[in-house]
Order: C-alpha cells, then sequence, then structure tokens
C-alpha cells in the first residue's frame, strides 16, 4: 500500500504554535522533506524530534518531485515542510501536492498558522471575502498585469512581500489601487510583531527614512463603489491631476502613469497635454 504525504504547516515565528498532531506527525512519518533542511533541523532539535530530512524546494522540486513519489509508492509516509506557515502557501509544496493526485498518493493536512490569515484577522479590514494574491511579479510585466487584474475586485487583497522590496511595492500598490486602506503587518508572533493601519498614499513614504524590516503581509481594502464608478480626480484638468498625484509624494513620472490609469488612456497622452506638447 502507498504511504500518504503529510503537509505539516510549522510555526510562523513563535514555536509555541506548532500543535500537538504536527508533532505526532513529525515523529511517526519514515522521511521529512523540508524546503529549508537547516531550518527544519532547529525546529526538529528544539522539539527533541530525530527523522531522516530531505530537501524539496524551488531548484530542485523536479528531480526531488520523483524521488518523493517512489518513496510514497513503496509505503513510506512522508511529512513535508515549508520553510515557515502552511504548506503549499506560496511555497513549492503546491507541485508535489500535484503530483501525489496524479499518481492516487494520500494528501493530508496538519493545520496550522498561516501569515495571510493572521494578517488578515488583525488587520481591521473586511474578512467576509477576501482574495490572496501572494508575491507580486519582480517582471513589470506581470507585475502590472498582475495589479491590473485586481484593481476593481471589491475582495479584501492579501499580498506577501521582501523587506527589501516593501518600498517599491508600496508604490506600485498605490499607483495602481489608488486612495485605499492598508494594514502593514509585520513579523506576526515574533517579538517585534506591529501592526500599521494606514492608506496607500501613506503608506509610499513610511519608510523613507528607516528601511523596512522583517517579514510583512500587506492587507489592502478592497475596491469600493466609488473606485468602480467614474474616478472623481477625472473631472480636474490634466494638469491638476497630475499635480495632486505630485503634492501627494509620486515623483513627476510615476503621478503621470497614475493619471493616464485613471483615466484609461496611455501615459504618452498625459504627458503630452502635461508638458504642453
Ligand atoms: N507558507 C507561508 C504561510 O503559510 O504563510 C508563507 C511562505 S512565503 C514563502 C513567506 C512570506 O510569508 C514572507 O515573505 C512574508 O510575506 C509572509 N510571512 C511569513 N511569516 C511571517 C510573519 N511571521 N509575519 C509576517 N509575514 C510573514
Amino acid at each position: 500500500m502507498a504511504g500518504t504525504l503529510y503537509l505539516c504547516a510549522t510555526p510562523i515565528g513563535n514555536l509555541g504554535d506548532i500543535t500537538m498532531r504536527c508533532l505526532d506527525t513529525l515523529k511517526s512519518v519514515d522521511l521529512i522533506a523540508a524546503e529549508d533542511t537547516r531550518r527544519t533541523l532547529q525546529l526538529l532539535n528544539h522539539f527533541g524530534i530525530t527523522k531522516p530530512l530531505t530537501s524539496y524546494h524551488e531548484h530542485n522540486k523536479r528531480e526531488k518531485g520523483g524521488y518523493i513519489i517512489e518513496l510514497l509508492r513503496a509505503g513510506k509516509n512522508i511529512a513535508l515542510v515549508s520553510d515557515a506557515g502552511t504548506v503549499a502557501i506560496s511555497d513549492p509544496g503546491e507541485d508535489l501536492v500535484s503530483l501525489c493526485i496524479e499518481n492516487d498518493i494520500l494528501v493530508s493536512p496538519i493545520p496550522g498558522a498561516s501569515a495571510a490569515v493572521n494578517a488578515l484577522i488583525v488587520s481591521g479590514l473586511p474578512t467576509r471575502r477576501f482574495a490572496f494574491e501572494g508575491f507580486l511579479s519582480v517582471n513589470k510585466r506581470h507585475r502590472n498585469e498582475h495589479l491590473n487584474a485586481v484593481k476593481s475586485d471589491t475582495h479584501t487583497l492579501i499580498f506577501y512581500e521582501a523587506p527589501h522590496k516593501l518600498k517599491g511595492t508600496l508604490k506600485d500598490l498605490y499607483e495602481a489601487l489608488g486612495d485605499r486602506k492598508i494594514a502593514i503587518v509585520r513579523e506576526l508572533t515574533k517579538i517585534h510583531e506591529e501592526v500599521i493601519r494606514t492608506t496607500l498614499p501613506r503608506a509610499v513614504t513610511l519608510y523613507d527614512d528607516a528601511p523596512p524590516k522583517g517579514e510583512f503581509v500587506l492587507v489592502i481594502e478592497g475596491a469600493g463603489k466609488a473606485a468602480e464608478e467614474e474616478n472623481p480626480l477625472n473631472v480636474l484638468s490634466i494638469h491638476e491631476h497630475v499635480n495632486k498625484y505630485i503634492s501627494d509624494g509620486l515623483s513627476q513620472k510615476d503621478a503621470i502613469k497614475r493619471a493616464a490609469s485613471d483615466r484609461n488612456v496611455p501615459k504618452r497622452e498625459i504627458y503630452n497635454e502635461y508638458h504642453n506638447l
């Protein structure tokens, strides 16, 4: 009989958040596949668990996927753990789950923390309907496509972001989504846990003096009725419209881009008008 792949959620900071079932599962399986074996070894050492480990991450998921499936087929039970939090949420676990399903191998969740859900519940933004958007691509075209696709989504939006990209991402989010509420949720369950509830235009300048540090989730208000209707700034002249964004802190180039997006016209059109060309 084939074995089972257990998707074991691990803490996102505070080790006290590990569950009894997760510990029991890690103790009982034949092998643990970990995104970062060194990090998982620390976790296992902390809880006094000795178990063979193998790596399964973004850069070896093809070869390792086949190897893990072979072991599962041979009847081994395997636990999959990510760096932190729930397996298969913004990590390569998703691919291993698909591979197991293709191979008729049982997959079972061992539930626990996820940064997205915990950021949402402390954000103060509507939790009834939400959309998890993961990381925005670093590729400019894919990033813009993603932002355009969520622009009129009325669900509360949840993004993950790395600290060194946070400033740029806040700027892109403001340009694409406009003036909305945002909760910047940092270092959940850790010593420096913090929630900044502000607006996107204010968030743009928040890290001008000190660069952001730690792990972040951005929870953003969904598009309201007003956003679906005509943007009120569109009644201004193009000069006034661009200058409004400049006075909010955007560069001239970004202000032109944002005004073009509001009016749904090419940037060149706004640029020419603004410069009286
Ligand atoms: N599987 C994880 C989960 O369930 O949340 C997410 C993995 S993803 C590769 C890592 C991202 O999750 C980080 O860049 C950050 O955006 C977010 N994250 C993880 N731990 C966090 C924490 N303690 N506080 C805030 N954000 C966190």
